[in-house]
């Protein structure tokens, strides 16, 4: 189990799934370059991508924070059973996702807030689980918080024009919450306490969020889709194929990463390879990274 300590705070991940994309590299990132890429390849080898497969590596876990008063999970990665056979590797998965969390030291019933960075289906995955037949929520207790904009764009019953899958999504994860009267959808920036606050980072989708953290001075941005893969902090205007909005993507992803730099915000991203996360500098090219290992980890 990896742990980071941000001031007061632990953040521990809990990992569903790590392993190569479905997608080549080039079709992945929008605006790829092989020439560009192979220049990255010999650091971005073995951990963040596979020459071998020309895959990306990509992780999917949750950040589960304790602050001491609250048990956070940020996102929460594919989930078991989700019927999804458009996309083999969130299709029917059978992960050890929650013996992971419980191994960190933390029931389902204890987590107090869950923070969907946004409602795509590798992220909100956990927020429901299969019973006797039915989709309940997973944390029973918690209250889950997404934006207005992002429910604008996935609820099926406020966009008539979505799309059949995306339809699935919503009502096996995201519906159930709602339903069971524990969702709590903001509108903009929202402050959970003293130390976390939620902050709009649109463009990977229009609601997307990034989650702010701060204690003792030390801070953590945990930035869901902002960035897909450690490539893209040398070369920023280079989307994800799922991003829906080009420019604002390639905007936010600047801003999230000049944020970083410039406040000493530690990035923790939902799908860097090994090991996970990494602090950011301003260069006179852009910006570079150095990873951060968890102690001991
Ligand atoms: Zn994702």
């Amino acid at each position: 189990m990896l742990t980071w300590t941000v001031g007061s705070v632990r953040v521990t991940r809990i990992e569903e799934q790590l392993g190569i994309g479905g997608m080549s590299a080039d079709r992945f990132l929008v605006g790829f370059d092989r020439a560009v890429f192979d220049r990255h390849v010999p650091w971005l080898a073995p951990n963040h991508y596979s020459p071998e497969h020309d895959r990306l590596v990509s992780s999917m876990h949750s950040w589960l924070l304790k602050t001491g008063e609250y048990t956070i999970l940020v996102d929460g990665c594919c989930g078991n059973h989700k019927e999804r056979p458009w996309m083999p590797r969130f299709h029917q998965l059978n992960t050890r996702f929650l013996e992971n969390l419980r191994a960190a030291g933390t029931e389902p019933e204890a987590v107090d807030f869950v923070l969907c960075t946004h409602l795509h289906a590798d992220h909100v995955g956990w927020n429901t689980r299969l019973e006797n037949g039915r989709w309940v929520p997973t944390f029973p207790n918690a209250r889950y918080l997404f934006s207005d904009r992002e429910d604008a764009r996935w609820n099926p019953a406020r966009n008539a024009d979505l799309e059949p899958i995306r339809r699935i999504v919503y009502n096996d994860s995201v519906l159930p919450v709602v339903a069971a009267g524990l969702a709590q959808i903001v509108d903009g920036a929202h402050a959970i306490d003293d130390m976390i606050r939620l902050e709009p980072a649109p463009g990977h989708t229009p609601g997307h969020i990034v989650v702010k953290l701060e204690s003792r001075d030390r801070r953590a941005l945990f930035c869901g889709d902002v960035l897909h893969n450690v490539v893209q902090v040398y070369e920023p205007d280079w989307n994800s194929a799922f991003c829906e909005d080009p420019q604002e993507a390639r905007r936010t992803r600047r801003r999230v990463l000049g944020h970083c730099a410039d406040s000493d915000a530690l990035l923790f991203p939902t799908h860097f390879g090994a090991p996970f996360v990494a602090a950011i500098k301003r260069t006179a090219e852009g910006f570079s990274h150095a990873f951060v290992a968890a102690p001991g980890g």
